[in-house]
């Protein structure tokens, strides 16, 4: 907290929306962004969820609009833009962060209506995201985006194919947007995560390791230089700094949020 709290406001003024915001990183991030002056569209297809979220940005002293809307919908997705332009009167930051993991399967078995919806979610999502706010934050004079890939964007799992294929799109769709939207004042970077304490690092463990997701857990963490998971306010930290002006000629990057796990 006294990270979060140290009387800075790089957003003041500012209006974030954050997709996947009743889970772990989303509701980190809309956090920290309300604590440095931020307004929050809080997007989730849970919306029972979002209530607490939007109690935790209030309690911060911040303001919040929660809205329910699937990522992979292109007339949903228009919605929350619209929503978030008329309810504060314009969106200067966007953080794609609804994603799902699909199942552990090796490809040769992995279903194909999972395939699907991971791609829908964690690539489809991510387009319209890009596509719905372009218009909106051109109308504010630009800002930044921040889409969230993760390290399987840069590396290979044959037990979550569907997963890295989409992360791999994250950052191809990322790299794609960086090339022309400063032609609106928008930055669009990717963060990569190794693996974050939140509900799905939950379901990927039982995944990989079924009914010893704590075993599979000291395994992965000793995979990785730090010798453990990131917390979701660690992440959150590094996308509120890409968003940021102190950013403000980066463009187009990959920022692994990995503690080194990627480095070998
Ligand atoms: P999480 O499961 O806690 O949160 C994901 C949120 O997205 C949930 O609240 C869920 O309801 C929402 N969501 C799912 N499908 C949606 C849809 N169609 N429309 C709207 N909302 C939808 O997971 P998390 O760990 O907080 O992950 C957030 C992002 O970070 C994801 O993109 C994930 O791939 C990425 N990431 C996570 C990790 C990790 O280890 N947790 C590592 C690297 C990258």
């Amino acid at each position: 907290m006294s990270e979060q709290k140290k009387g800075s406001s790089r957003f003041a003024g500012k209006v974030a929306v954050v997709t996947g915001a009743a889970g772990g990183i989303g509701r980190a991030t809309c956090e920290r962004l309300a604590s440095e002056g931020a307004h929050i569209v809080a997007v989730d297809l849970r919306s029972q969820d979002l209530e607490p979220v939007v109690a935790g940005v209030r309690g911060l002293g911040g303001e919040a609009l929660a809205v329910t809307a699937d990522v992979s919908i292109a007339t949903e997705v228009a919605r929350y833009v619209d929503d978030g332009v008329r309810h504060f009167g314009g969106i200067d930051l966007l953080v794609n962060n609804a994603g799902i993991e699909g199942v552990v399967k090796p490809l040769e078995d992995y279903p194909e209506d999972v395939f699907d919806r991971v791609l829908a979610v964690n690539v489809r999502g991510v387009f319209l995201g890009l596509k719905y706010a372009h218009p909106a934050m051109k109308a504010r004079g630009g800002g930044s985006i921040v889409n969230l890939a993760s390290v399987a964007g840069i590396t290979g799992n044959g037990l979550i194919s569907a997963y890295v294929a989409s992360k791999h799109a994250v950052v191809g769709l990322t790299r794609a947007a960086a090339s022309t939207y400063p032609a609106a004042g928008i930055r669009v970077n990717a963060v990569l995560p190794a693996p974050v304490d939140t509900r799905m690092m939950r379901a990927l463990e039982e995944g990989f390791l079924p009914g010893q997701p704590a075993a599979l857990k000291q395994m992965m963490a000793s995979q990785i230089p730090l010798g453990r998971y990131a917390e979701p306010a660690e992440v959150a930290g590094v996308i509120a700094f890409l968003l940021s002006d102190e950013t403000r000629y980066v463009n187009g990057s990959l920022y692994t949020v990995d503690g080194g796990m990627t480095t070998f």
